[in-house]
């Protein structure tokens, strides 16, 4: 398995947990999907995961090694962050955001190489923002900003990519430009993609493995489709769904219709 977390534990305060016994395991070129309802420690567990929080108990690992075994860059190496969008003010160029994601491989004071301008290049053109690389950050679309924060994160050659909400506040058409990168990224690259997801068909989409977070700081993992079922969705967000299918091209695409509030008057 290329990412694995057993049993992690996790609370800010003493006797409130936030995640509690959380086990996933996700293979090589897999993408696992995130989900739960807002607060339920779904950014809690990628800080976690990326050893900026510590576990209270359990244990993360990654490519047979724990987090915490791994020295200095050398996790960086393996492992890309791209963390949300929206949260991000940078005032550097395109190129220069996406140069950033080489720090791994650079010294304090040492200046990229041609091997890092090009694997610059090679990331922009994968996530089709080659012709935004003279544009400062601090001025793009969100949409466009999110498919940099990807180019970065790609230039650091990472077997695994873990973003948080990749395609929350975008319109339809951004958001299918995300989940067209992360398919390809996982079939083709053999990236290992985790992302935080508030839209349960997204996950359908793309996500071979979802865990679903509860409010009781516990989940349900497994396979996408055997988790994401009418049942455990109403369930763990407390309101009654249809999941309605539809064909294109072969391919079925699910939606989620929320019908009404489950354990509550409607106001
Ligand atoms: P999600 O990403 O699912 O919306 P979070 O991981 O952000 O949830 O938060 C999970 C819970 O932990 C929430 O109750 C939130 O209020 C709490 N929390 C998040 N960050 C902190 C913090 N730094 N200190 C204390 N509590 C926090």
């Amino acid at each position: 398995m290329n990412v694995t977390l057993r049993n992690g534990c996790f609370s800010y305060a003493k006797d409130q947990p936030v995640l509690e016994n959380i086990s996933f395991d996700v293979d090589q070129g897999e993408v696992l999907a995130v989900l739960g309802p807002n607060g339920v420690g779904k950014t809690t567990l990628l800080k976690c995961l990326l050893g900026f929080l510590g576990w209270e108990k359990g244990e993360a690992v990654f490519m047979g090694k724990r987090q915490e075994n791994f020295r200095g860059s050398s996790f960086w190496k393996e492992v890309a962050y791209v963390p949300q969008a929206r949260r991000q003010t940078f005032p550097y160029s395109v190129e220069e955001t996406v140069l950033l994601g080489r720090t791994p491989y650079l010294g304090i004071f040492e200046k990229p190489r041609r091997k890092d301008l090009e694997i610059a290049e090679k990331a922009m053109r994968m996530t089709g923002v080659e012709g935004l690389r003279h544009r400062n950050c601090a001025e793009l679309s969100g949409g466009e900003l999110q498919l940099v924060l990807i180019a970065r994160a790609l230039c650091a050659e990472p077997s695994i990519l873990i973003m948080d909400e990749p395609e929350t506040g975008l319109d339809f058409r951004n958001q299918l430009i995300i989940l067209n990168l992360i398919e390809r990224l996982s079939h083709e690259e053999k990236l290992t993609v985790v992302f935080n997801t508030h839209y349960p068909e997204h996950a359908l989409e793309v996500a071979d493995r979802t865990l679903l977070l509860d409010n009781s700081g516990k989940a349900l993992f497994g396979k996408t489709e055997e988790i994401l079922t009418t049942e455990n969705m109403e369930a763990v967000f407390s309101v009654k769904i249809r999941i309605v299918t539809q064909e294109e091209n072969g391919k079925v695409h699910a939606s989620i219709l929320p019908l009404s509030l489950i354990g509550e008057e409607k106001r």
